[in-house]
Order: structure tokens, then C-alpha cells, then sequence
């Protein structure tokens, strides 16, 4: 499982456990690059790599603890309810909330959930294309 990582971020990652074989771990403890958005204390907001609209923020907890919003949820309320606020404040810092955006927590394979730790996704940026249509056989 995670292993306890001391790393120093802008906003430090304080004492935190990582997973050493999580992309976002690596990501958070600086092994792998990624083009920062926002960050608080407890949260971690980056550019996604593939990105499926104009604006594809990821925001993640400092913590490999939660692998999807319902287990954030329930174990740490109050963190959960700092993504959605950070969620807020990129959109609002990217220029989304006047036109809107879409918030997305992906759970699991039928939703195609490739990383198991929470994240949010946040587009952007053009209007979406309705969601929920059954993947191509
Ligand atoms: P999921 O499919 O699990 O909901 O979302 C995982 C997201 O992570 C995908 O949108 C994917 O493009 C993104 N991603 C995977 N690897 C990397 C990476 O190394 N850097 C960044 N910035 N995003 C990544
Ligand atoms: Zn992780």
C-alpha cells in the first residue's frame, strides 16, 4: 500500500501517503512534470495530459488514501468538499464560470477509471457533448 513520503511542494505535501506506483503520487512528489493549475495545503490541481476539451484541469487530494469520490467522501468530508471548492476557483480562474463547465468523478472501469486516486476532472472552455452514451463495441 502507500508508503509515507516527506515531500516539500509550494504548498508543501507535508507528511502524506504516496504510492510510489501512482502516476499522481509521482506527480505530486515532483518524479514526473506536470503544468500546474492551483494548490492548497491538502489539494493539487494540473493539466491533463490527453487533454478532452479546451480545458481539462485535474484536481487531486495530497493523499493516495481515497481511490474514488464516494470513499473520499466518506472518509474525509471536509477534503472532499475542498476539491469541489478548488473545482470552483480554477473554473473560475480559467474563465469557465460564466459559460459553465463540467465536473467529472469517473468510478471505476465502466466509467473507464484509469488512476485510483480520486481526482476530479474539470472541462471546459467550448460547449460538451452530452456524456453517458455506452462505449463503442
Ligand atoms: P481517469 O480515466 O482515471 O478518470 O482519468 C485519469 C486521467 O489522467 C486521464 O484523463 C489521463 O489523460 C490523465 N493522465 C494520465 N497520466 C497522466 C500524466 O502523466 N500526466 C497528466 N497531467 N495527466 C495524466
Ligand atoms: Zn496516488
Amino acid at each position: 500500500m502507500g508508503q509515507r513520503i516527506t515531500a516539500t511542494g509550494e504548498s508543501g505535501l507535508g507528511d502524506t501517503t504516496l504510492d510510489p506506483g501512482c502516476i499522481f503520487c509521482l506527480i505530486l512528489s515532483g518524479k514526473i512534470p506536470a503544468t500546474v493549475v492551483r494548490e492548497t495545503g491538502r489539494t493539487f490541481a494540473f493539466r491533463d495530459i490527453a487533454p478532452q476539451a479546451p480545458t481539462h484541469v485535474l484536481i487531486i487530494p495530497k493523499t493516495h488514501a481515497y481511490p474514488n469520490a464516494a470513499e473520499l467522501a466518506a472518509g474525509d468530508p471536509e477534503l472532499a468538499a475542498e476539491l469541489l471548492r478548488e473545482a470552483g476557483a480554477a473554473a473560475a480562474a480559467e474563465g469557465l464560470a460564466e459559460n459553465g463547465y463540467r465536473i467529472v468523478f469517473n468510478t471505476g472501469d465502466h466509467a473507464g477509471q484509469t488512476v485510483y486516486h480520486v481526482h476530479l476532472h474539470l472541462l471546459g472552455g467550448d460547449p460538451l457533448g452530452r456524456f453517458g452514451t455506452p462505449a463503442e463495441q
